[in-house]
């Protein structure tokens, strides 16, 4: 049995677990794995480079066994994807408690991890591929939407309309890129020296056209930009190569960032090297291949320099290509900011994040349902009911249905109880699981993104990831995850997710309360922590609780 094989979470009401709160995590596992959502699913890849669901093929065996026999108070404890322990808790503890990929601070380093997994006891569990929540590109699409819709607030006058955005990597998170450029009336020329990762993109409908080369592109571009048409193109190369081309040509590009898997240097394709043979080069000769894909992220991103300083605005989109470029030597690597501290932090100071959940019936219709539901609840909220309503029409579900949106202190709640009502009264054909990406307010340290440049300072603290989980755990998470790494690579994050199941109870309505307030209340609390006025007031208007300021 233990060996590569498709995989599709099951649709519908019978379960084939003990309760719904198993039935979600085995049908999240398998949906993580199933080909529409996965990147290299016969690799237990979900995304982000080597962001596996389950170490191996007898792990994810033993997962989906345990599951299926888990009692309602008990709980199977997960280490870097391998079941092992299952231990008697209480109903309001957690089904699953996953901790992925963590290293004690001394010996996280990519060489050490790799040195562990080869022995066949870690594995990389990036952020929602090791917890069991990814949606597909959807997940991140809303995120880059709600980015470049900031960009362009700050810069263009609240429209991408007449602007060209260069950037690289269409895989499972970089792939959201042209879409979200569009949405926002821009055009885009998008890099990956990956064929299937352009044909593939274009087929879910992220992207809109494929150039023959770097000069059709940018005719492509220009004439889509003058006629002020949102337009995404993608071009087959090497961003190391094809980004300083652009900008030796003077390219008029507005916008440059850049989604490559430089996090992981085994994933960044040097140049010189063909895409071909990259994974075997990447296997054989590990330490060359990290020196030379160094070395190209340095010419990749002294381009980017390059044009910033002819203008544009460049900015870091949370893959660690400025301190991989700066590794190489490249000095001017942190001449550009990173996405949050230009664009996400006040968002963060309001409890918002990436809220997302998914339908196990496996009907679209159920998503439909919730989508008016949101509507509903937050009507004052233009963007948020532009961003459903474009949604609704323009993603391709992969996999179980789902949805996304940014949500703050105050309102997951109310959607998540509003989510289990429409459970309980029949109007939603099964139950709805309610998660969220690692990347969230209160939920993460990780000094090259989500926490880069804090107003005191506090970007490697890393007890906040740690209280966060714990909270969630105190609180009636179904599953509960602590990862090292997600994103940024190992040694430079620590970050922890939720994930908690509507079953139409009033249990789950109880549970959803508190870990739909507290969770939140995290990022609220963090960023009052570090000094932030936007979180003071916002603590101060909702009621959030702050010892240090009831003196
Ligand atoms: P992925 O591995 O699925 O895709 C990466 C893509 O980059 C691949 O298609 C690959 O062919 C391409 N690529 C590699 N080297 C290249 C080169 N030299 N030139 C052109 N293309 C090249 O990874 P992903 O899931 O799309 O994630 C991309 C990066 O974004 C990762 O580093 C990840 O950690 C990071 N990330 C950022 C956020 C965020 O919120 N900003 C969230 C999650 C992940």
């Amino acid at each position: 049995m233990s060996g590569p094989r498709p995989v599709r979470a099951p649709r519908g009401t019978e379960l084939s677990t003990r309760g719904w709160q198993q039935e979600a995590a085995l049908r999240m596992l398998q949906n993580n794995l199933d080909p529409e959502v996965a990147e290299h699913p016969d690799k237990l890849v979900v995304y982000g480079g080597t962001g596996k669901a389950a170490r191996d093929w007898r792990s994810f065996d033993a997962m989906v066994r345990t599951l299926q026999t888990l009692k309602q108070d008990e709980t199977m404890l997960v280490q870097s994807g391998r079941p092992v322990g299952v231990m008697q808790t209480h109903e309001w503890a957690p089904r699953v408690l996953i901790a992925n990929s963590n290293l004690v601070g001394d010996w996280a380093n990519w060489e050490e991890f790799r040195r562990l997994e080869a022995l066949g006891l870690t594995m990389y569990g990036q952020m929602t591929a090791g917890s069991w929540i990814y949606i597909g590109t959807q997940g991140i699409l809303q995120g880059t939407y709600e980015t470049f819709s900031a960009v362009a607030a700050k810069k263009f006058g609240g429209t991408l309309a007449g602007t060209i955005t260069l950037t690289a990597g269409l895989g499972g998170m970089g792939g959201a890129q042209p879409l979200a450029v569009t949405m926002n009336d821009g055009v885009a020329i998008c890099i990956d020296c990956d064929p299937r990762a352009i044909e593939r993109r274009i087929e879910h409908r992220y992207l809109d056209v494929k150039a023959d080369s770097l000069d059709h592109a940018l005719q492509l571009a220009v004439e889509a930009r003058d006629a002020r048409r949102p337009l995404s193109i993608g071009v087959l190369g090497n961003a190391a190569e094809l980004v300083p081309q652009l900008l030796a040509m003077n390219a008029p590009i507005d916008i440059v960032t850049d989604q490559t898997s430089a996090h992981d240097p085994l994933a960044y394709l040097p140049v010189g090297v063909s895409f071909d043979e990259m994974a075997t080069y990447a296997a054989e000769k590990p330490a060359d291949f990290t020196t030379r894909a160094r070395e190209s992220m340095a010419r990749h991103v002294e381009a980017m320099v390059g044009f910033q300083d002819a203008g544009a605005e460049v900015f870091d989109y949370g893959n660690s290509i400025r301190g991989e470029a700066q590794l190489a030597g490249y000095t001017r690597a942190f001449d550009f900011p990173g996405f949050v501290p230009a664009y996400i932090r006040p968002l963060f100071c309001e409890g918002k994040g990436p809220f997302r959940w998914a339908a196990l019936s496996g009907d679209p219709k159920d998503i439909a349902a919730t989508d008016r539901a949101i509507l509903d609840l937050f009507p004052e909220n233009e963007s948020l009911a532009r961003w459903i309503k474009m949604a609704g029409e323009r993603v391709h579900f992969q996999g179980l249905p789902a949805r996304i949106c940014w949500l703050g202190y105050g309102e997951r709640d109310r959607a998540g109880e509003r989510f289990n009502d429409m459970v309980a009264s029949g109007e939603l054909s099964a139950p709805i699981v309610i998660g969220r990406d690692h990347l969230d307010c209160g939920s993460v340290a990780s000094p090259y993104r989500e926490t880069e440049a804090m107003l005191d300072g506090s970007d490697a603290i890393a007890d906040w990831p740690l209280l966060n989980a714990m909270v969630n755990v105190a609180s009636g998470a179904s599953w509960v995850s602590l990862h090292h790494g997600g994103g940024v690579g190992m040694g430079r994050s620590i970050h922890a997710g939720q994930v908690t199941v509507a079953d139409g109870t009033a249990l789950a309505g109880e549970k959803i309360r508190r870990v739909l307030t507290n969770d939140p209340g995290m990022g609220v609390i963090r960023h009052v922590d570090a000094g932030y006025d936007i979180a003071d007031s916002v603590a101060e208007d909702r009621g959030v609780r702050i010892p240090m300021r009831e003196e």
